[in-house]
């Protein structure tokens, strides 16, 4: 497809080669594995010198199609696509480190992402440093001889602290790291990390991407010999994408750029709105003026995000009680939907960690996130102030 057409023309329009029934949408290709009329044709496809498709853990043209909008909206050379955002988070760490490397590695990760940091790579004798997000000296102190890949998230989860992509961009290259960024809070509309310098992509499909609840999925994208390597790793490891999901998930990315539009205005909005309320000690959204990193959100988003939170002046008696009062939003673990969510991390995302793991992340008792959804922004901020009502009570 031309290169010419903007990225969110080319997720529309990018798509497998109609067959001869010239269906409009593409069909579903639900099969583990692929013919060959010749016994040729299969020794090719398996020497690499040909692009057929062999086997469905390899590849397949509906998790193809995902990938190469995916690349197109990230500006990236190659992908891969697995079942879940935390098999792409694994997979391109232990694709690329072996025993004896050391991880950079943003202290305010996803739970899971911590667990994998700091319990499993540790096992397999990869060592990690973990820095706090807004501290770049920090990061620099962290860099040791054998220091092979930084890996951050930004805005993080659920804090929403903004890292400065440029800068950490230049540090990698400084030292030559492989810089590795989680861009499922932001999606490629709000932020393109590898403009900034990036080797690699990961996102978490569930949330925004899919952006309906319905399924689980995950995509690394990059530099073209990083992901070979990573593809490598996958195809005999097995955290392949089903075609059933990719097939959903590339039709949600044709609607990415007209919902993101909607989460963030409602997600603003509410979020300022907030601000008054007096059961609310504090809001934080990248792109509310009060947001300690608030000038590297305008710098390197295009939006805030669809995901905000606040600090019920109650702790965290008061945001139980919040839960237990909202009568639309969803009490539920994810984000990133057309219905908003609320939730409490302490008591969820972040309950494996002590107490003082949570705060030195920053998640505070009466901590609340919300995930804005796609209803009427009224609906969802009378909603909020209603349970914030009765949860001071
Ligand atoms: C949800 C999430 C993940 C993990 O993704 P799964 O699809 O649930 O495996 C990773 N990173 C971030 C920032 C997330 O929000």
């Amino acid at each position: 497809m031309s290169k010419k057409l903007d990225p969110v023309t080319q997720a529309i329009r990018i798509r497998t080669t109609q067959t001869s029934q010239h269906e409009h949408t593409t069909p579903l290709y639900l099969t583990s594995s692929f013919t060959f009329d010749e016994a040729e044709a299969m020794r090719a496809a398996f020497a690499d010198e040909s692009d057929d498709n062999i086997y469905s853990r390899f590849s397949n043209p509906n998790v193809d199609e995902f990938i190469a909008k995916m690349c197109a909206l990230e500006g990236a050379d190659a992908g891969f696509a697995t079942a879940t955002g935390m098999s792409a988070i694994f997979s391109s760490m232990f694709a690329l480190l072996k025993q004896g490397d050391h991880l950079i590695c943003c202290s305010s990760v996803f739970g899971s992402t911590y667990t994998l940091v700091t319990k499993y790579l540790q096992r397999f004798g990869i060592e990690s440093t973990l820095v706090p997000a807004g501290d770049p000296a920090a990061w620099e102190a962290a860099v040791q001889a054998n220091s092979k890949m930084v890996y951050l998230e930004t805005p993080t989860n659920p804090q929403l602290e903004v890292i400065d992509l440029e800068r950490v961009g230049q540090f990698a290259k400084k030292h030559k790291l492989i810089l590795n960024v989680d861009n499922c809070f932001a999606t490629p509309l709000l932020q393109r990390p590898i403009d900034f310098g990036a080797d690699l992509v990961v996102h978490s499909a569930t949330k925004w991407i899919d952006g309906q609840g319905r399924v689980l999925g995950g995509v690394i994208v990059g530099n073209a010999e990083l992901v070979k390597e990573i593809y490598l790793f996958c195809r005999n490891t097995g955290p392949s994408l089903s075609p059933f999901n990719a097939w959903i998930l590339s039709k949600s990315l044709e609607t990415l750029d007209v919902r993101m539009q909607r989460h963030c205005e409602n997600a603003l909005n509410i979020a300022q709105a907030l601000q008054s309320n007096p059961h609310v000690a504090w809001v934080k959204y990248p792109f509310l003026p009060g947001h300690p990193q608030y000038d590297i959100a305008k710098k390197q988003m295009k939006a805030g995000g669809g995901v905000f939170c606040m600090e019920l002046k109650g702790g965290l008696a008061a945001g139980r009680k919040f839960l237990d009062s909202l009568e639309l939003l969803s009490v539920t673990a994810n984000l990133g939907d057309s219905r908003s969510i609320a939730s409490h991390p302490a008591s969820t995302t972040h309950s494996k960690l002590t107490d003082a793991e949570r705060l030195a992340v920053g998640i505070t008792p009466g901590l609340i996130r919300i995930s804005s959804g796609l209803e009427k922004a009224a609906d969802i901020l009378a909603d909020i102030c209603q349970a914030l009502e009765k949860s001071a009570l």
